[in-house]
């Protein structure tokens, strides 16, 4: 496989060898003795692996804080049965008042027809009709209230478990806000903190072999690898043995094959 050379690099281009003398001084912030340039720059790559990873768990976090997905899905639902519910419980009282009106009706006929005071054959005969049809007519009107009330008992009973659902939502929703804000907050302590140790550090490395990185960072992802038994770790070619002693005489040498700045502990 051909990998593209980067410029930085090829050959006749600036040599990394003249840098490995730059190191930051021995009373840098990790107060330990003079790191060497490709040492900067691995830890440099440390510091952006770990903001990279933070940020992607922030990231997360945020995305658990602002997701309401289920509890503005649920609040729906319940509104939705609460007016269906409204609904059926009007359908229900005008169906009992309607019912009481036509109770009513008997009742008047009834008193009618038993005090005596209708006299007339075809008055009493047309009464009684009224009243068997107005019998009728409540025996249909108390079917359909006995099927409303119990429309009106399901859908309490829905909403009842809506309701506690979203109850529970809303518990949950709290203590993912208390959990994932404290975690927001821990992570953007942590990445303020990376951000300055990272600042610091590239102030004391060399511009040139920042700008590699950087490049190398785009390209490859890992710009910076150890030599693990005289390979790259990056691209497990053998790194050659005149590369290999300047790599451990601290020269800042880039592997031949995938350019990525060689790093020995
Ligand atoms: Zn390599």
């Amino acid at each position: 496989m051909s990998l593209p050379k980067n410029a930085a690099s090829s050959p006749g281009s600036w040599s990394f060898n003249c840098l490995h003398f730059l190191t930051i001084s021995p009373l840098d912030f990790y107060n330990k003795p003079s790191m060497s340039l490709a040492g900067q720059l691995y830890r440099l790559q440390q510091i952006d692996l770990e903001l990279q990873k933070k940020q992607q768990e922030l990231k997360d976090v945020e995305n658990q804080l602002s997701d309401d997905k289920a509890l503005v899905a649920t609040e729906s639902k319940l509104a939705s049965q609460s007016e269906q519910l409204g609904d059926a419980r009007r359908k229900q009282k005008d169906s009992e008042w309607k019912l009481e009106d036509l109770q009513e009706k008997v009742k008047l006929i009834d008193s009618k027809l038993y005090s005596g005071t209708t006299k007339g054959a075809k008055e009493l005969v047309n009464l009684e009709k009224e009243v068997k049809s107005l019998k009728s007519q409540i025996k249909t009107k108390e079917d359909a209230l006995l099927g409303l009330m119990s429309q009106v008992e399901e859908l309490e009973a829905k909403a009842k478990t809506t309701a506690e659902e979203l109850e529970q939502l809303k518990r949950e929703w709290q203590q993912r806000q208390e959990t994932f804000g404290q975690k927001k907050s821990e992570l953007e302590i942590a990445l303020a903190k990376l951000g300055r140790d990272r600042d610091e550090l590239a102030q004391q490395s060399d511009r040139e072999a920042l700008n590699t990185y950087e490049r190398l960072r785009l390209t490859r992802g890992e710009a910076v690898v150890k030599v693990e038994k005289g390979r790259c770790l990056g691209c497990h070619v053998t790194v050659p043995t005149s590369q290999w002693q300047k790599v451990k005489a601290g020269d800042l040498i880039q592997c031949n094959n995938c350019n990525r700045i060689f790093y020995l502990e």
